[in-house]
């Protein structure tokens, strides 16, 4: 339950439940974990001293042994286009960032589930500071409680949608995304609704089973490739989880909660577009054969290139193209603006710039000009 031993407890990642036995261990009731939430979570207060409908000799016990520990903002900003970014250093000085995306009514927070990632997807700045560690769910949730209280707009909710697809591969850091999950949907957390939450895969396919049967969000998977051949490449997970068992596991997650929703549940389909190497009408056919078997939207992406980056953005014909085939085929499919350049706002660029703790940047630099040859070479 604790964060580590020898501390204070950090009530900040702990869930409605594990609140109430920390109050049952003190010898309280149990409803003490609803009013403590409500001050954490909704109020902002992370001080117990200011939690005014606690008695005051339970609020002295509580800063004896638990405290609402958020890690350091080092680094704060905010784009043209009001995109905003964070950079966390975390109590060991490893750090993450986290990005929120206004567009209309919807202000998208994308959180980081880990420091680095160990999955190395080719075209993605995280990959190539490889992996340090998975966060705790109170440095998850620090990512939500720090934007919430943000306000960039003057809204009065700052944040109204979480997508975990930030740093890191979430469903490899299951144990303390899950219980993050429940915070952001709990009525005494931040009392998200179930589609406003949506946790993104690079493809962990036994993973998407276990996150169905413990809870209901929204799934997206990072596909960014139409074949098995391109994504063993792309995606390296791939060659573990090829693309037909992952197409099942996203059937089985959409039938697990299908007969409890109105109206038709999809997967988001995420899909970077790199310039002459996944963006060709026979790769948008391709992907359309293959979502046949996946209730699915599309959403395109126009891959954000950040230093050394061994791809090139496809150009707006190409995407809008690609487009085209989808939409006429039928299928939604969306192409993703791109928000907040002057930022750096695409996932891991910020922390990458500023480190590279793992020195993998080199290595990685010769197995992507590998893959290229390899993709070169089967294309032409
Ligand atoms: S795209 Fe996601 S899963 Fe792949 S390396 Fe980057 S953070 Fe990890």
């Amino acid at each position: 339950m604790g964060d580590e031993a020898g501390r204070k407890i950090n009530l900040l990642g702990l869930t409605l439940s594990e609140l109430e036995e920390f109050f049952v261990d003190l010898g309280e009731a149990p409803f003490r974990a609803r009013q403590v939430m409500k001050w954490i979570h909704q109020m902002g207060v992370y001080d117990f001293a200011g939690m005014s409908n606690i008695a005051k000799q339970l609020r002295a016990r509580l800063s004896e042994v638990a405290e609402i520990r958020l890690p350091q903002v080092v680094y704060e900003h905010t784009a043209a286009d009001g995109t905003r970014k964070w950079v966390f250093e975390l109590s060991d000085g490893a750090r993450v960032e986290t990005v929120l995306i206004p567009d209309g009514d919807r202000r998208t927070l994308c959180v980081s589930s880990q420091v680095g990632c160990a999955l190395d997807c080719k075209f993605c700045s995280t990959g190539k500071q490889g992996f340090q560690r998975d966060l705790r769910a109170s440095e998850i949730i620090a990512q939500l409680a720090v934007a919430s209280r943000s306000d960039p707009m003057g809204a009065p909710r700052a944040v109204s949608n979480v997508v975990m697809m930030g740093m890191g591969e979430p469903l490899l850091n299951y144990e303390q995304v899950l219980p993050a999950l429940r915070i952001m949907l709990d009525d005494w957390g931040y009392g998200l609704s179930k589609r406003r939450v949506t946790v993104s895969t690079s493809g962990v396919v036994p993973m998407i089973d276990r996150l169905g049967e413990d809870i209901d969000v929204a799934l997206a998977v990072s596909l960014h490739a139409s074949n098995d051949a391109l994504r063993d490449e792309l995606v390296p997970v791939n060659r573990k989880y090829p693309m037909a068992e992952l197409a099942a596991a996203c059937r089985r997650y959409l039938a697990r909660h299908q007969s409890l929703e109105v109206g038709r549940r999809r997967i988001t389909i995420e899909y970077v577009m790199l310039a002459g190497v996944n963006d060709q009408p026979q790769h948008a056919r391709e992907l359309l054969a293959y979502l046949e078997q996946v209730p699915s939207k599309v959403n395109l992406i126009p891959f954000n290139p950040f230093p050394h980056a061994p791809y090139a953005r496809s150009s707006r014909t190409a995407i809008l193209a690609f487009q085209k085939i989808l939409l006429d085929a039928g299928l939604t499919c969306t192409i993703r603006t791109t928000r907040g350049d002057d930022i750096d706002a695409a996932c891991g660029q910020l922390v990458g710039q500023v480190e590279d703790r793992t020195r993998r940047s080199e290595r990685w630099a010769r197995q992507v000009a590998r893959t290229q040859d390899i993709i070169h070479r089967s294309s032409s």
